[in-house]
């Protein structure tokens, strides 16, 4: 089902349940969970660790489908797609930030960003790599572009690794922690980009435990046991993280 392109909600979550089966019986991950994200907002979903962040951001990236419940991104209900249509769809839509990102180390910097490019066949080669240093010169790691993964910090390959997700303009990112293992100075750089990004028009959900993140985001939301709350309602629960 194709529903307006330029709606203002980006991302539309319905009443999604996720009961994992498990030998000790069904495991409810996500409990009738309705989220929404704007055109070019910015949220964090915080929570305590299995409060069901990451299954959501599953959800919304068509990594893995809901038990019930409906998920709309970009225009497109991704719950009725067939498996090499997700894909497809999500080459060109979605672009995803982990906490361990996974450069292919065997490939320079530059050739990892062009690696998703090819897979959707966006353009040729040459201008293949005219885009990819561009977008390594938007995270300001471009002087790294020849150079294999494991010779840049820490903080360089999780830049290089948002430029990767950009590759194929998504209109949608989603980060799950991607600061986890990042100093605090190169975290705030990595959040700056991601602001920068929201800036530009781009939707980007971002599940994280740094504190402060308000500073970053429009909003922040909270999963607790497979719920979701908004902040207005933060005060009624116990502190995050803890
Ligand atoms: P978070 O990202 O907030 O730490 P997750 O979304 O990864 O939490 O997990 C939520 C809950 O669902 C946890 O209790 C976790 O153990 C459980 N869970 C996650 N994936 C599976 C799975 N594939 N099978 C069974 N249980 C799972
Ligand atoms: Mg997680």
């Amino acid at each position: 089902m194709m529903f307006n392109n330029n709606h203002e909600v980006r991302i539309q979550v319905r009443g999604v349940r996720k009961v994992y089966d498990t030998v000790a019986g069904g495991y409810v991950a996500l409990d009738q969970v309705d989220f929404d994200a704007a055109t070019g907002e910015f949220v964090a979903i915080v929570g305590r660790s299995g409060s069901g962040k990451s299954t959501l951001l599953n959800m919304i990236s068509g990594i893995d489908r809901p038990t019930s419940g409906s998920v709309v991104v970009n225009g497109e209900s991704i719950g009725d797609l067939t498996e090499s249509k997700l894909a497809r769809w999500r080459c060109r839509n979605l672009g995803l930030v982990f906490q361990f990102q996974q450069l292919l180390p065997t490939l320079t910097v530059a050739e990892n960003v062009m690696l998703p490019m090819d897979f959707a066949k966006r353009g040729r080669g040459r201008d293949n790599r005219v885009r990819a240093l561009e977008l390594l010169d938007l995270v300001d790691v471009s002087d790294q572009s020849d150079k294999l993964p494991a010779s840049l910090s820490g903080g360089q390959q999780q830049r290089a690794a948002i430029a990767r997700a950009l590759a194929n303009d998504p209109p949608v990112i989603v980060a799950d922690e991607p600061t986890g293992n990042l100093d605090s100075h190169t975290a705030d750089e990595t959040l700056e980009t991601l602001r920068r990004l929201a800036g530009d028009g781009k939707t980007v959900v971002m599940v994280t435990h740094e504190h402060d993140v308000s500073r970053w985001v429009d909003r922040v939301v909270t999963m607790s046991d497979g719920r979701l709350f908004d902040a207005a309602s933060l005060g009624a629960l116990d502190p995050v993280n803890g």
